[in-house]
């Protein structure tokens, strides 16, 4: 069981408790990220599990009726085995949750898996169409999208690659502690960055733009924009962090809330706690029971 501290940020250990907290976010009108933790497994059995239990979930998502989707990371379907391994995996799921209707993120990791995740990103897209559908009969859901980290320098060339992929495009600031030759370190020059690749998303974008971002600012400028150039957007957040704020914009814009579960959530708890010194705080009340 996840402990009453974590689970603000983790929805349970299995599918089912997942599914049970999109459904109480889906009643506030925000749709779900559904993702499993898991990471940069080094052997072939963890992969094939976590991508038959998501090819699972795609078809749980679909009977239940939920507004949900998923996202995989590339090294949880194998890219730390090879490319060959995460490509087979990757089709799997997509292929799958195509059947049901239901959408794929692919997550992104450090930069030196972005040239595989990226070429994989755009083969998926294009087979999967414009409208998100491939050739053979599957639902109006389906499709794929990938994130871009605003902190690598090369997002803003990959960023006008993208222009013409079908599919959708999550920005982000970037989790990853990258090297200076390939990244900013400085928040200020990241944050420009990243309004920089939203104005130009917005300009040259037909639509799947989604902020991932909790920054007020960010998510100002994107309203702005959107208004300017009248181009379709989403806002997507992580479970546990300004969920007031992802129920009040809910009322007006589409919020999808990224939603962990699975046993292994001790690193990804710890991660979340620690990148914010008002979460320490707020796990060290939870502990002394105040
Ligand atoms: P920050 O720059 O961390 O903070 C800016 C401002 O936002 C703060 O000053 C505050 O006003 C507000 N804020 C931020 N956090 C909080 C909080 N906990 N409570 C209250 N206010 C807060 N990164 C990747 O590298 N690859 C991915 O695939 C990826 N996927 C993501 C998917 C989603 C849906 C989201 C939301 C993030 C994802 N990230 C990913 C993480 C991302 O790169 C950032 O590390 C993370 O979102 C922190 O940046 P930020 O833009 O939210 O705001």
């Amino acid at each position: 069981m996840i402990p009453p501290i974590a689970n603000r940020f983790v929805a349970g250990e299995g599918p089912a408790q997942a599914l049970e907290h999109v459904q109480r976010l889906n009643e506030r009108n925000v749709a779900a990220i559904v993702n499993l933790l898991g990471e940069h497994y080094d052997e072939r059995p963890p992969v094939r599990s976590d991508a038959g239990e998501y090819r699972a979930l795609a078809g749980d998502i679909a009977n239940s009726d939920l507004e949900a989707c998923i996202s995989v990371k590339p090294s949880q379907l194998g890219l730390d085995l090879g490319e060959d391994v995460f490509r087979e995996e990757l089709w799997g799921v997509v292929d799958a949750a195509a059947e049901h209707g239901v959408f794929v993120w692919i997550d992104m990791e450090d930069y030196t898996t972005t040239d595989a995740t990226l070429d994989a990103f755009e083969e998926l897209a294009r087979e999967y169409g414009e409208t998100g559908r491939s050739s053979s009969d599957q639902g109006s859901d389906a499709g794929v999208g990938l994130c871009v980290q605003a902190n690598l320098k090369r997002t803003r060339a990959d960023v006008e690659r993208l222009a013409d992929v079908p599919g959708k495009v999550r920005f982000v600031k970037g989790a990853y502690n990258e090297p200076a030759d390939v990244a900013y370190q400085d928040s200020e020059r990241i944050n420009r960055e990243y309004e920089t690749l939203l104005e130009y998303a917005f300009e040259h974008y037909d639509g799947g733009i989604a902020v991932g971002s909790h920054d007020p600012a960010m998510i100002d400028r994107a309203i702005e924009l959107h208004e300017q150039h009248g181009t379709d957007f989403e806002i997507q957040m992580l479970m546990g962090v300004r969920e007031t704020a992802q129920y009040d914009l809910a009322e007006e814009y589409s919020v999808y809330q990224y939603v962990p579960y699975g046993d292994r959530w001790k690193s990804y708890f710890y991660r979340r706690v620690t990148e914010r010194k008002e979460n320490v705080w707020f796990a060290l009340r939870a502990i002394l029971g105040r």
